[in-house]
């Protein structure tokens, strides 16, 4: 139901939680945080409230300067730590708020293709479907815009991959998705107030819209897959 991330020049676990808090008042039931750790993908769940994923963090902490946070509103499996976001295989993480609608029938064909889920949610769908695109050969750029392609529903999600500690990679098609722009860091939340604390700079997402984000900016890509520029608004919502 919330979503948070950082591609960062510091720490980012910690900053990430502070951007799920922002986001409480939108309801949960577990939530969870995934960083690059020497380019391997590393990940902190917890069922309830944040302070038990904070729990969670204080007694494993989790290093990395690039990651993506969630917290959760179950639509599809129970609310426990397993289906908790972020859902990951060694190549790629994903956070994702709302639903993939053709995710049993997604599901079915990726099974037959060899991939292992081990989720019951909606969500695990997109993560395997990457998964299996960038161990065909495509890069995360690649792999996400074929991914997005294939998928039914109203989703905004984000993207964390393998070796990747530059990159994040964000898509919305329903709810409201917002990119802050950092001093060489860029961050993705739901809402300015999520970003509040890291940047006043933030550009919307647009219907359909998919951006690419790296330290020193964002190239956001229309519903037709053209490059498009989204403005950038000085904010006034307090850190
Ligand atoms: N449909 C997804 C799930 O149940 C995402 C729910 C959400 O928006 O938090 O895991």
């Amino acid at each position: 139901c919330g979503i948070v991330g950082i591609v960062g020049a510091n720490p980012a676990a910690l900053r990430i939680v502070d951007g799920l808090r922002r986001l409480e008042y939108r309801g949960y039931d577990s939530a969870g945080i995934a960083t690059l750790v020497d380019g391997r993908i590393e990940r902190r769940r917890a069922e309830g409230k944040l302070g038990n994923l904070a729990a969670v963090l204080e007694e494993t902490p989790l290093a990395g300067r690039t990651g993506i946070g969630h917290t959760r509103w179950a639509t599809h499996g129970a609310p426990t730590t397993r289906n908790a976001h972020p859902h990951a295989t060694a190549r790629v993480a994903v956070v994702h708020n709302g639903i993939i609608e053709n995710f049993s029938e997604l599901r079915t064909e990726l099974e037959a293709a060899g991939q292992v889920f081990e989720s019951d949610t909606d969500t695990e769908a997109v993560v395997q479907l990457l998964d299996l695109l960038l161990a065909q050969g495509h890069g995360p750029e690649e792999a996400s815009r074929l991914a997005l392609k294939r998928l039914h529903g109203a989703f905004a999600m984000a993207f964390l991959f393998a070796d990747h500690p530059e990159l994040l990679i964000a898509a919305r098609r329903g709810p409201a998705l917002a990119i802050g722009f950092g001093d060489n860091e860029m961050y993705v939340g739901n809402d300015a107030l999520a970003l509040a604390p890291l940047t006043p700079r933030i550009a919307y997402l647009e219907e359909g819209d998919r951006v690419i984000l790296r330290r020193d900016g964002a190239e956001f890509f229309d519903v037709d897959d053209l490059p498009v520029i989204r403005a950038i608004k000085a904010t006034h919502v307090s850190g």
